[in-house]
């Protein structure tokens, strides 16, 4: 494990009728945002979201078109490629509480969303690809 500090937490909504995941990449972009947790409540227009498929090391993807409540965002960000990457996992609810989720997406439309950002200091975390995995992954410390 590494070890980060916390420097700055960022608070704020993110606009109605715009993409989720482009929304918070963006925000990292412009806020300088290198490495950070972040989590979002609200609710989305659609969604569209990504399932591992473990056996066959690729992405399975689906939209749900339809009014979903944002349960719970949860992710990291950190560099992909020299840029901010924002890789978050989201569980959403339908209007009888049924939950659907996955790994977000472009795609899914923001009706309303409130996040909070809590940026850290620490090592550069790059991506890396992991044969093992076929997943573009931190670097493993085990101790
Ligand atoms: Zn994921």
């Amino acid at each position: 494990m590494y070890e980060v500090t916390p420097t700055h937490t960022f608070m704020g909504g993110l606009d109605h009728n715009c993409d989720l995941l482009e929304s918070l990449t963006t925000v990292c972009t412009s806020k300088g945002i290198k490495l950070a947790r972040v989590e979002a409540i609200g609710a989305v227009k659609k969604a569209a979201l990504g399932y591992y498929d473990q056996d066959k090391k690729e992405y399975s993807y689906f939209v749900i078109d339809r009014h979903l409540e944002i349960i719970s965002l949860v992710g990291n960000i950190s560099l992909k490629d020299g840029k901010p990457f924002v890789h978050a996992h989201i569980t959403l609810a339908d209007d009888q509480g049924n939950s659907y989720g996955g790994h977000l997406i472009p795609g899914t439309i923001i009706f309303a969303c409130e996040v909070i950002i809590q940026a850290f200091a620490g090592p550069e975390f790059k991506r890396e690809l992991e044969p093992i995995t076929g997943l573009p992954l931190w670097a493993k410390i085990n101790s």
